[in-house]
């Protein structure tokens, strides 16, 4: 099964994807990880990215594309993944498109804007293994730490008000015509982000049909 999952930042993506990803037993792949990792570890695509991530601006197509693809390559990808993140933009759909990666549905995760702000202030990511918490609707077990794998939590650097409002601007602009895009394809399925997690993952499963 190959799914993207749609939406705005802070619509919840990253943690349905970890709750499909162990219902499913395939891979979330989420480009905004992967380009977190790369520029705390300094690498050639980090000093690229640095920049655009940090005005909440989409890091150029070209680079993510490429990204994705070699990381849709390794072995645990065989049966399948779960796209968080990607496509952003409509090039980079049409990309897939080109290289005959067929998918089977888009979830196109809705919330309204209001939510976010809430929701992406008080959140947490985990500096190793990139699970995220929130400081009051998903807490960890112990404060500032992991529950996976006792890595510190950190605020990410582009969750702040300011960098909030570029992001969300961005989004509308720039990812939200996916949605036509793959309802013109026949693969979407809208899912409405309800308060509670659980609740919205009984959504999506049923979505899914699993
Ligand atoms: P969120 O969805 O909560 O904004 P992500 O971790 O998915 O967080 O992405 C964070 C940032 O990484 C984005 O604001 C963007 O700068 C960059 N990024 C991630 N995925 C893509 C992509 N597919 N295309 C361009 N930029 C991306
Ligand atoms: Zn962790």
């Amino acid at each position: 099964m190959k799914l993207i999952l749609l939406g705005a930042p802070g619509a919840g993506k990253g943690t349905q994807a970890e709750r499909i990803a162990k219902k499913l037993n395939i891979p979330t792949i989420s480009t905004g990880f992967i380009i977190r990792q790369a520029i705390s570890a300094q690498t050639d695509l980090g000093k690229i990215a640095k920049d655009f991530i940090d005005k909440g601006q989409l890091v150029p197509d070209e680079v993510v594309i490429k990204i994705l693809f070699e990381r849709i390559k390794e072995d645990d990808c065989k049966n399948g993944f779960i796209l968080d993140g990607f496509p952003r933009t409509i090039p980079q759909a049409e990309a897939l498109v080109e290289a005959d990666i067929r998918i089977d549905k888009v979830l196109s995760i809705e919330l309204e804007d209001e939510v976010i702000l809430d929701r992406l202030s008080g959140r947490r990511e985990c500096s190793k293994c990139g699970k995220t918490f929130h400081v009051l609707f998903q807490k960890p077990q112990k404060e500032g730490i992991c529950d996976v794998c006792g890595g510190e939590l950190i605020c990410r650097k582009d969750d702040n008000p300011e960098t909030i409002k570029s992001r969300l601007s961005v989004y509308h602009k720039q990812t939200e015509p996916l949605i036509a895009f793959y309802k013109n394809m026949g693969i979407l399925a809208p899912v409405e982000s309800k308060k509670d997690v659980e609740a919205t993952t009984k959504e999506v499963f049923k979505a899914l049909g699993v």
